[in-house]
């Protein structure tokens, strides 16, 4: 059986001999703690689960959903980017509901790539702005995020004749996986450099609520003319605790939104009403849910943080995201380094290398496990030593 040549196009899976590795040490008995999932340990909070089962009984919620999502979803939508984020949004046609942000990033890259376009892509990156790229049949250029520029892109070194051809550019702050974040200052970068070229900007904002510290992150449309050139992707699963839910959304733009409904109508039919209904309780709801989330990462953050530096293994404090992207001691390779965590502590840590080839020398542990763990792994960790 040959598949398209657009699915042999895609990169391999860089976790498999991770993950086989991380069975056969399973298997021996030893206690895997996995930091490797960027997927929230703590339940959906008990007032969303309550919308959702009263929303089942009605039988108006068991008929195919419109492709937009209702309108009481869209418009708590907008009441919370106004609260949150001071952005202002028309409910009608400047926001659509997502089965969950990972489908629309997927669907935006088709919806607006041919095959002679280039999108701008940040590496190291969660892996679908590439590779929705590739299943779109077109090309990618690569925006390094270095250290030393805090992992945000120089986007003026991208050489003007790419600047040119590029239609699309992926963005994300908070930052997955570097856990960087940015101020204003650089949507407005941003917003210059893509009116210059004549750029599409999709910027994908989930952690967007996942800050510490006081810090509060920006979204795109918050900088004067953002709404001209782009939109912005966010989600309820990191912010609800809600992944398995599948419920995002696209704000922003209404061409770029029409571009993306259009898509979806022919291909998916929209998200289940009681999962919408869910959503407008979370959006509209009380929001010390996330406020008590932000405490539980922190304590977890500190912990982990403080012991990384301690052993040996340079991290910094995240102002944002339940990442903690560490450098990768001596000469590992990465993966090499994540395998050494696995064999001798248990512990599963993501290789940068598996987020592009700009990860290489970083590891990213996710927060997402309990406090007790991650002092276990800690002390697991002061065990190892890492000047061999
Ligand atoms: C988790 C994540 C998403 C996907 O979120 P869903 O709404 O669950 O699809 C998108 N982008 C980034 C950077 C993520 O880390």
């Amino acid at each position: 059986m040959r598949v398209a040549r657009r699915l042999t196009s895609l990169p391999p899976y860089l976790f498999d001999a991770l993950d086989a590795k991380k069975e056969e040490e399973a298997k021996k008995g030893v206690e895997i703690i996995d930091l490797g999932v960027g997927d929230p340990d703590i339940p959906t909070p008990p007032h969303i689960i309550r919308a959702c089962c009263e929303a089942l009984k009605d039988a108006r919620n068991h008929r195919y959903p419109s492709y937009e999502g209702m309108l009481e979803f869209r418009q708590a939508v907008a009441s919370w980017y106004k609260r949150r984020k001071g952005v202002s949004l028309y409910a009608e046609r400047e926001v659509l509901a997502l089965i969950g942000s990972k489908e629309g990033i997927a669907h935006a890259a088709i919806a607006f790539l041919d095959r002679e376009d280039i999108a701008l892509v940040p590496d190291p990156a969660y892996p679908v702005y590439k590779n929705a790229t590739i299943l779109a049949d077109a090309a990618y250029h690569e925006m390094p995020l270095l250290e030393e520029n805090n992992f945000i892109p120089d986007l003026w070194s991208i050489p003007p004749d790419i600047a040119r051809r590029a239609k699309i550019m992926f963005l994300n702050y908070p930052n997955n996986p570097t856990a960087a974040s940015v101020t204003k200052d650089f949507f407005k970068e941003v917003v210059d450099f893509a009116k210059e070229y004549d750029i599409i900007v999709f910027h994908d904002n989930p952690y967007s609520e996942l800050t510490y510290d006081g810090y509060s992150a920006p979204s795109f449309l918050s900088v004067d003319g953002a709404i001209d050139v782009g939109i912005e992707f966010n989600s309820l699963s990191k912010t609800y605790n809600m992944t398995g839910w599948r419920i995002g959304f696209a704000v922003g733009n209404a061409d770029i939104i029409a571009g993306i409904r259009k898509m979806k109508t022919n291909i998916d039919s929209g998200t289940f009403q009681a999962i919408q209904i869910a959503a407008i309780a979370a959006l509209n709801g009380p929001q010390d849910c996330v406020d008590r989330n932000m405490e539980i990462y922190k304590r977890r953050r500190d912990i982990l943080v403080e012991c990384l530096n301690n052993v040996g293994i340079p991290a910094k404090k995240p102002r944002a995201t339940f990442y903690v992207w560490a450098k990768v001691p001596h000469k590992f390779s990465s993966i090499d380094f994540a395998m050494l965590l696995l064999k001798k502590a248990g512990i599963v840590a993501t290789p940068g290398i598996g987020f592009g080839k700009h990860g290489e020398g970083f590891v990213r542990f996710s927060l997402c496990v309990s406090e007790d763990k991650i002092r276990i792994a800690c002390e697991r960790l002061e065990k190892m030593n890492f000047e061999q």
